[in-house]
């Protein structure tokens, strides 16, 4: 988002606490102390997210998504592009480059405000995010910091083999630039009018100075972004259409009530051109924190684009006869933040028949993988049955196959990482043609027949 507060304030002066803090108060906190210890473990055990570089010691806030991550973070992004874009007739997709030139950064206000304040501690010299640490250097305890200074964040490189200023571009802090600088190529192309909205994903690049808590603050990340555009009379009716959207997708996504909530900025907090800006929080293992942001912008980007580029960013209503720049509300949500998110929401631990288990309840849209195919024995009698109906099944759903070892510990590996389903493959299912599908939140057993199964599974998927 573009810098918050009045020009030359600096972003994220927020009223959030240092968050490696975990309140002692606070709604359903008890016993999520060491959940994010579970669910990182969880990650790196099995597959879902890696340190990158890890053979070279790591890369300092960098991740690679594994192959379930891959699957998890993919399965997010999808959903919001479902919800976004393929389920409406008013937002169109966009992809638009990483790279991009200063003059983008320049009328966008990034390269003069999009910084946070850097002190370095006197005693130990580390350096640190000031709003983020209390006073207090989290590395030696000392209380003596340097005068507090602008920190621009964003990564500068040169396009070219020559490294001077004409070379100097940018990788993008945010998608939704790519947005305001496409309104008028999407305006022209589509035939969309007012209101319409221009919907991305993709990834983004900022060097926090204190990337923290796993993949929720990390220099590379991936953001789900819209920019909505609207006849101004009408701003304030469409930010509250999409304070209310944004806030249902996580509840129908399997985020419990209590633990997402809407909270709206205080008069200080906006930025100096916005009519409102509210937050989707979720409650991190260390509180309440952002995982989205709405803002009404009013008409601030197209207006700082139409100004710096020389070209009309704005929209002609023949009906009326006039002319305006429209006003813009903005969905600005982290796809890799969101995840983490999903993660801590959907991980339980319970008892199955006396043995205690791990189990992501995840939503079956984003499970890593929705069916688990088992074969009961590897014996190669099952195993030509076994395989057709994993192929049977893929082209419907993501699939895992699993062969090795019992299948008590196969249904423990599958609710570990959430997959809703297994299908069992036994010595009857070369009589009767059935196969056993088990359910990952009650366990349940039931007999179907293979010619049955897609539709079987399709109908519990569409019942969640
Ligand atoms: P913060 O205050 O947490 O730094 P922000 O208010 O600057 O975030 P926005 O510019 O509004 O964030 O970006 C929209 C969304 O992009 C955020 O709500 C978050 O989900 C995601 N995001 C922003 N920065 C990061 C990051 N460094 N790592 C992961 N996700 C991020």
């Amino acid at each position: 988002m573009v810098p918050l507060g009045p020009p030359g304030t600096m972003r994220g002066m927020s009223d959030q606490e240092n968050p490696t803090d975990v309140p002692a108060d606070g709604p359903d906190l008890a016993g999520r102390a060491d959940l994010m210890e579970k669910v990182v473990g969880l990650c790196k055990r099995r597959g879902l997210i890696f340190q990158s570089a890890d053979i070279y010691g790591g890369f300092r806030s960098t991740y690679d998504y594994g192959p379930l991550g891959v699957n998890l973070l993919r399965n997010v992004k999808n959903a919001w592009w479902e919800a976004m874009v393929q389920r409406r007739d008013d937002v169109v997709g966009l992809d638009a480059a990483i790279l991009s030139p200063p003059a983008v950064w320049a009328a966008s206000g990034h390269l003069a405000n999009f910084s946070d304040p850097l002190v370095d501690c006197r005693s130990c010299h580390q350096r640190w995010r000031e709003d983020k640490i209390d006073g207090v250097c989290p590395s030696c305890g000392s209380t003596e910091f340097t005068e507090a200074r602008a920190f621009n964040l964003m990564f500068k490189t040169h396009a070219g083999p020559v490294e001077d200023e004409g070379a100097v571009a940018y990788l993008r802090p945010e998608t939704a630039q790519g947005m305001f600088t496409n309104f008028a190529n999407v305006l022209q192309t589509t035939r969309k009018k007012p209101p319409f909205g221009i919907a991305q994903v993709g990834k983004s690049f900022r060097n926090e100075i204190t990337p923290q808590n796993f993949v929720f603050r990390t220099r590379e990340f991936e953001q789900m972004e819209m920019e909505f555009f609207v006849p101004p009379d009408d701003a304030q009716t469409w930010f509250e259409y999409w304070l209310a959207e944004r806030h249902r997708w996580y509840l129908d996504l399997g985020i419990p009530e209590d633990q997402i909530r809407l909270r709206h900025h205080e008069a200080s907090e906006l930025a100096h051109y916005s009519a409102g800006t509210a937050d989707v929080e979720f409650l991190f293992p260390w509180g309440w924190d952002e995982l989205e942001g709405i803002a009404n912008r009013g008409s601030f980007d197209l207006h700082a684009h139409a100004e710096a580029s020389g070209e009309r960013l704005e929209y002609f209503d023949q009906a009326a006869g006039e002319r305006y720049t429209p006003h813009v509300i903005e969905p600005a949500a982290g796809a890799t933040r969101t995840m983490m998110a999903f993660l801590l929401s959907a991980y339980h631990e319970d008892e199955v028949g006396g043995e205690a288990r791990t189990v992501l309840r995840l939503h079956p849209k984003l499970a890593p993988y929705q069916v688990g195919v088992l074969p009961l024995s590897k014996k190669e009698t099952l195993e030509p049955l076994a395989r057709q109906v994993l192929a049977s099944l893929q082209p419907h759903f993501m699939c895992d196959y699993d062969t090795t070892q019992s299948i008590g510990k196969r249904y423990r590996r599958q609710d570990e990482v959430g997959t809703p389903w297994c299908v069992t493959i036994d010595f009857d299912s070369l009589e009767d043609g059935a196969v056993t599908v088990r359910d990952r939140d009650t366990t349940e057993q039931s007999r179907i027949p293979i010619d049955d199964l897609v539709a079987d599974l399709r109908r519990r998927m569409d019942a969640v």
